[in-house]
């Protein structure tokens, strides 16, 4: 018998993957963290039945929530990331030498031993030394801390469930105080394509915008989530990601990158007519 695994992305559409098995099901205090191993996607890993990662398309998050904002301002030094239990993130980041600290604050611990068993592919570099793993809340963190970060990078789940908190104008407000006066927040800003998706969307965008003289918006692809075009936001009291981008000190690292080149990176917030027209009306 064929096994599916389906996901609702509206009340109309569903997106399904020929599932060769399931690796681990369990409910965390959290949320339900589901593994399946697939021939498409490879090892995959969905939360409350929502897709997260997979080791097909990952390098396209990863790679675009990391060297966008690291391009543009080489000198970060101290970074925060919340969520991203997955190890992504990290990952990406631990390839810069001159990134010192890297804090990650995950609200479920689960997620990342879950990770650390199935998904090494994301999670190898977790245990760099220059990272540090804090199991709580994120937004309870950034009210917090006294830390003073170069780079903030919410790399959550949707604003349902643990991840609501993540997207209110009192944890952006947070991130705005926890930030150098160079610092850049990367978010999550959900796809512009579908109706509950745009708005989310367009509720991310207006509370940054009040609190950040910068604030942009750039696209990529993501096959797996819902309508495959994701946005994330950039916003910075300092630097704007398009004029100040650092072409030749970036290519001069040699990372190779499978998604990620500069040309893209002026590219990626070149954004389609009805999205400019979303976050106009923002
Ligand atoms: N790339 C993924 C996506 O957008 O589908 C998200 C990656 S990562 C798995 C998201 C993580 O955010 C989850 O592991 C979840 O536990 C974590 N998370 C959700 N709410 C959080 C909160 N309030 N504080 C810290 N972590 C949170």
């Amino acid at each position: 018998m064929e096994l599916w695994y389906t996901e609702e992305h509206t009340e109309n559409a569903k997106f399904s993957i020929k599932v060769k098995e399931q690796l681990y099901s369990e409910e965390s205090e959290f949320q339900k963290i589901d593994f399946f191993e697939s021939e498409e996607f490879g090892t995959f890993f969905t939360l409350d039945g929502l897709m997260m990662v997979n080791e097909k398309d990952e390098f396209i998050y990863h790679d675009m929530i990391v060297h966008v904002p690291m391009a543009t301002n080489p000198n970060i030094k101290k970074v925060l990331v919340i969520g991203g239990g997955d190890g992504g993130t990290v990952r990406e980041l631990t390839r810069y030498n001159t990134i010192e600290q890297i804090d990650m604050v995950e609200i479920d611990e689960q997620v990342v031993r879950a990770c650390e068993k199935y998904l090494p592919i994301t999670s190898s570099k977790l245990q760099d030394e220059r990272v540090n793993l804090y199991f709580e809340d994120g937004l309870a963190f950034v009210k917090n801390t006294d830390n003073i970060y170069d780079l903030i990078i919410v790399d959550s789940t949707d604003p349902i469930g643990p991840g609501e908190g993540l997207f209110t104008e009192e944890f952006y407000n947070n991130c705005s105080k926890a930030l150098s006066e160079e610092g850049i927040l990367v978010n999550q800003h959900e796809s512009p394509y579908y109706e509950r998706d745009a708005h989310e969307m367009k509720r991310a965008h207006r509370k940054i915008k009040r609190l950040f003289p910068i604030s942009k918006v750039y696209q990529f692809h993501m096959p797996t989530y819902p309508s495959g075009h994701w946005l994330f936001g950039f916003a910075s009291k300092k630097f704007d990601p398009i004029k100040d981008i650092k072409v030749e000190q970036w290519n001069s690292l040699e990372l190779k990158t499978k998604y990620y080149n500069t040309d893209l990176h002026v590219g990626c917030f070149a954004l389609p007519t009805y999205v400019n027209e979303m976050l106009e009306s923002a």
